[in-house]
């Protein structure tokens, strides 16, 4: 074995792992056409009990074919690898032809997983044919490629049990929320009526006004809090219809924000809302989408100045909505517009996790985007982009 060779093997076999297995099998093809030739070569695989081999990478080395397109050519020869487990090596019984791509010779190679099968074959147009001197590196480029598939199968499994884990968590933090939400105005209402329906005291009339005052804001609050809910599950299972009519944002924004302001007098907003063109979109939906930024920016960013701006682009507009406030730490943003998804350490503010999954859903009915820039101690700013025709958006995505 000359020197260059040897190399290849070493480094064959010291486990090329980039970022991910395509790119770890990019790298390592080739290092290893330095010393093996090829046109194509393709991976297949076959799941579980399947019979069907399924393509799940393939190269084209330089001549010939191009790659993905024409890799059924190897199907006959993996199927044969797969089932006998056997290298496998085939010539074109005509080998007279003028036609170089007429005259495949192939090699399959078994590729061997724990729990499941797979084949790596290579195809020469017109030859040369596969010696025996060439098998021991065909069959270490065999052994590497399964061990970059399983490091990527083991990883996958990985990510989903993080994910699954994740979503139980979600759920356990939901209902630890929920039950808080639900419980703390349905004991005030239940307090309330039980002393104004005491028989051994009387009220007079103006305590039995507050009382009742406050029955009542405890109930909006819970049917507030349950309406959230039903939504949240419409949402997310697609079962909301949205309304699109022709609504202009600059109009929305400001009705909006003076409703806000009714509320919350002493709300400093800035709005930059120049005159746009109306937009196809549902109005009540969208008020609700801004009515959720404006809850947060006041629940977490208390006393801050919030700014709305508006851009209008031919086929997009885009609001900004941001505040000043204490920003989110890096490592929430991923999760930020996921259900039952609060900041954790914010228990005396934070709600039930729904906003923001809620605005996320209603821009994507959309066909919009919405994303966030926050950093912490310098503010947050929410970024919605909606297609002025949404019809139009999902032809072109
Ligand atoms: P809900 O909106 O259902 O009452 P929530 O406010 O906790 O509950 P989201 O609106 O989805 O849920 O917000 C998720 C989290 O994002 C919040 O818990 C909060 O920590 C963080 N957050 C949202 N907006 C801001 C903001 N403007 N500044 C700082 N943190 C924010
Ligand atoms: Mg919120």
């Amino acid at each position: 074995m000359d020197s260059e060779t040897l190399e290849t093997f070493t480094n064959l076999s010291s486990s090329i792992v980039r970022e991910n297995w395509k790119k770890s099998l990019d790298a390592l093809f080739l290092l290893f056409r330095r010393k093996f030739v090829f046109d194509n070569l393709v991976i297949y695989l076959v799941e579980g009990s399947g019979s069907t081999p399924e393509v799940v990478y393939a190269r084209a080395a330089g001549r010939g074919r191009s790659k993905e397109a024409e890799s059924s050519w190897g199907n006959e020869i993996a199927n044969q690898v797969i089932s006998t487990g056997k290298a496998t090596e085939s010539i074109p019984a005509d080998q007279t032809s003028s036609d170089r791509i007429a005259m495949p010779h192939f090699l399959g190679l078994p590729l061997i997983f724990p729990d499941r099968r797979g084949a790596l074959v290579f195809v020469r147009f017109g030859g040369p044919e596969f010696s025996n001197e060439e098998m021991p590196l065909a069959t270490l480029a065999a052994v590497e490629t399964a061990r970059a598939l399983e490091q990527n199968i083991l990883q996958e499994s990985l990510t989903q049990l993080e994910h699954a884990r994740h979503r139980a968590q979600l759920q356990d933090d939901f209902i630890a929320t929920i039950s808080h939400e639900l419980h703390s105005p349905l004991g005030f209402i239940k307090g309330y009526t039980t002393s104004l329906l005491r028989s051994d005291t009387t009220w007079d009339t103006a305590t039995q006004q507050e009382f009742l005052v406050i029955i009542d804001e405890e109930s909006d609050h819970l049917l507030t809090l349950i309406d959230r809910m039903l939504d949240s599950a419409r949402l997310q299972s697609g079962n909301m219809s949205m309304d699109f009519q022709p609504v202009r944002l600059d109009s929305l924004l400001r009705d909006v924000t003076l409703r806000v302001h009714g509320r919350h007098e002493g709300l400093e907003v800035i709005l930059d809302l120049p005159t746009v063109p109306p937009i196809q979109a549902d109005t009540v939906r969208l008020t609700q989408v801004f009515d959720n930024l404006f809850d947060n920016a006041i629940k977490y960013a208390p006393g801050t100045k919030i700014t709305i701006s508006l851009h209008g682009k031919e086929s997009w507009q885009i609001v900004t909505f941001a505040d000043p406030g204490p920003g989110i730490p890096p490592e929430h943003i991923p999760f930020l517009f996921e259900r039952f998804y609060s900041v954790p350490g914010q228990f005396s503010k934070s709600g039930t996790g729904l906003g923001l999954f809620i605005c996320k859903q209603i821009v994507q009915a959309h066909h919009g985007r919405i994303s966030v820039k926050t950093s912490p101690g310098k503010g947050t700013a929410f970024r919605i982009e909606l297609p002025v025709r949404p019809e139009k958006a999902v032809k072109e995505a």
